[in-house]
């Protein structure tokens, strides 16, 4: 059962091949028999079977919807009614959402059954799972190395089949890079394309959840339950949410795609690079037509991301104080001492030096300096992205340098670890929507093909990967031990 997608397993419920008990069953073993992997915060063990229960009753009655009986595991950062949601933070360890984000209440009318709350950077701050206060996440692929970040429990849940299918969120990567590393197929949908209402912020112009799946087919599935306008978030973007399985087996035939010349310069590693080229060579065998184009600014993306998010994420932290919700430190003398040690007890290392960062580009005489003139970049490079899109239907390159990295390879020195979004973050700064589409393997490791399209194509993207999954089968490897 833990090997079929998605689509299969909603075919198999409504056939009644097995129930979705059995189905749930069969993940919550094998969420306890690999524990090791850390990809879990929480196992929601009993829920999840009541949900399933109640779904196998809708399917026998023939009233399945979409996701009816399928379980779904929800990054930590997702707000769920009376379940602990901590944001991979000591902070929130003893916090119980009194309400449900947007995105989990639409799963659950889609029916989908919920297996636990998965593993993350602390407030999604990070590129290697590495961050979390419950400890890193290992890569089911080496279990020396990083699953990527920050939704590297989402990613490395559904590479060892803990999850047919889970929700990650992408500020500056963390869904596309984790996909690339643990072999998974995510998308990083369109900015205001999915709800943030109760998605816990860590930079609000940025952040945007989205699926991870083991297929196309299946991030389809997903984006089909997540999108749509929301009016209790004030970005989220009132517009039709498209049939995103209608459009998979269209042609891409005359499809135009761009390579960004900056995305395949020195800095990428070889293996890599020939691997990404084969990946277009199969979309020039499906009739794609392939040309190079430009995005002169690439350079400045982490600069400025790195004054943009940190800012945001100063101003979006401040709610964190002691006094209302999360931690609060042992006897405080007085209400300063509340502040600084329940924020200086409970924020890890990394949360702190962003919130340090943020403040110090936010304060006055520094503002103009840093927080205006990343905001003039982000203009910037989001017309680059404007003038390529413009010219082809797609862009095409990697999404990561480098395959998955060993634990504590790049902890010590945190500008190597934020090198390892180079190629994802301009994406965010720009708000347009991407792929990480599973392309091959350097020696053993996976490697992520990033499809990038202009605002609202995710349809396109899907349809784009799909087509490629038709023709190859690196989406369907399974590691080792985990099959
Ligand atoms: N690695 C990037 C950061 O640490 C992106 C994280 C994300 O997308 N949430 O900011």
């Amino acid at each position: 059962m833990h090997n079929k997608t998605i689509t299969e397993q909603a075919k198999d419920l409504r056939s009644g091949k097995y129930s979705s008990v059995e189905l749930t069953q069969a993940y919550l073993q094998r969420i306890k028999k690999h524990k090791a992997l850390n990809c879990f915060i929480t196992v929601t063990e009993e829920h999840a079977l009541e949900d399933a229960k109640i779904a196998d009753t809708q399917l026998s009655a023939g009233n399945a919807k979409l996701l009816t009986g399928i379980p779904i595991a929800q990054k930590d950062i997702f707000c769920t009614q009376d379940i602990k949601t901590s944001c991979a933070s000591k902070m929130l360890d003893n916090f119980i959402a009194p309400y449900n984000a947007t995105v989990i209440e639409n799963f659950n009318n889609a029916g989908a059954v919920m297996l636990g709350k998965l593993n993350m950077d602390e407030f999604a701050m990070g590129s290697s799972n590495e961050t979390s206060f419950y400890g890193a996440v290992q890569n089911p692929w080496d279990t020396n190395t990083v699953p990527g970040g920050s939704s590297g429990g989402s990613a490395a849940a559904v590479a060892a089949r803990l999850a047919p299918a889970v929700t990650g969120t992408d500020t500056g990567g963390s869904i596309r890079q984790p996909a690339s590393l643990c072999g998974i197929t995510g998308l990083k949908p369109t900015y205001g394309r999915v709800s943030r209402y109760g998605m816990i912020a860590f930079a609000s112009s940025l952040d945007q959840g989205g699926p991870m799946a083991r297929s196309a087919e299946d991030a389809a599935l997903l984006l089909q339950t997540m999108a749509g306008f929301d009016s209790k978030d004030s970005t989220s973007v009132e517009q039709a949410v498209p049939d995103y399985s209608a459009g998979l087996n269209n042609s891409l035939e005359g499809l135009k795609i761009g390579l960004p010349k900056e995305f395949f310069s020195a800095d990428l590693n070889n293996d890599i690079a020939t691997t990404i080229e084969a990946a277009i060579n199969e979309y020039r065998k499906l009739g794609a037509e392939v040309k190079e184009v430009s995005l002169p600014n690439m350079k400045l993306a982490i600069p400025a991301y790195y004054v943009i998010a940190s800012a945001e994420c100063s101003a979006n932290l401040s709610r964190f104080d002691g006094v209302r919700f999360g931690y609060r430190c042992d006897n405080p003398a007085d209400l300063n001492d509340l502040y600084i040690r329940s924020r200086g007890e409970a924020f890890g290392a990394e949360v702190k030096r962003r919130i340090l960062m943020g403040t110090y580009a936010l304060s006055a005489g520094y503002y103009d300096a840093y927080y205006i003139k990343a905001q003039k970049v982000r203009r910037l490079i989001s017309e680059d992205f404007n003038k390529a899109l413009s010219e082809v239907d797609v862009l095409m390159g990697p999404v990561s340098p480098s395959t998955a990295f060993a634990q504590g390879e790049k902890t010590g020195d945190p500008i190597e670890m934020y090198l390892a979004d180079i190629y994802t973050i301009a994406i965010n700064l720009a708000g347009l929507p991407a792929m990480s589409i599973p392309a091959g393997f350097v020696d053993n490791k996976p490697v992520g093909l990033q499809v990038i399209g202009n605002y609202f194509t995710e349809a396109r993207l899907l349809n784009i990967a799909h087509q490629y999954q038709q023709v190859t089968n690196w989406h369907q490897q399974t590691p080792q031990g985990f099959e």
